[in-house]
């Protein structure tokens, strides 16, 4: 039982690594539908993002995401993932 272990993920679009905490998990569904946000295990593939609009956004855009959930990301799939991302991460300190 040791306190201070804390897992580490990989954002799969900028590389940064975190405690799990700071990270959106998504997971892609057999019926190629993006869950996001869920700290629950969901069936699928799994992939994590920074709580940032940007790492989803470059994620998609180069395909980062669609490499570690290996599968075609629709567009409708896109923009409901970033309509989340975007009503979900808003606040975060943006630069
Ligand atoms: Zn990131």
């Amino acid at each position: 039982m040791r306190q201070n272990h804390v897992p580490l993920r990989t954002c799969v679009a900028c590389r940064t690594k975190g405690p799990q905490q700071d990270f959106v998990r998504v997971t892609r569904q057999q019926n190629a539908t993006l869950v996001a946000g869920t700290s629950r295990e969901v069936g699928g593939r799994g992939a994590y993002l920074c709580r940032r609009i940007e790492c989803f956004e470059s994620g998609l855009e180069r395909g980062t995401l669609e490499r570690s959930l290996k599968g075609r990301i629709n567009q409708e799939s896109r923009e409901v993932l970033l309509e989340w991302a975007r009503a979900e991460l808003v606040g975060s300190p943006i630069t």
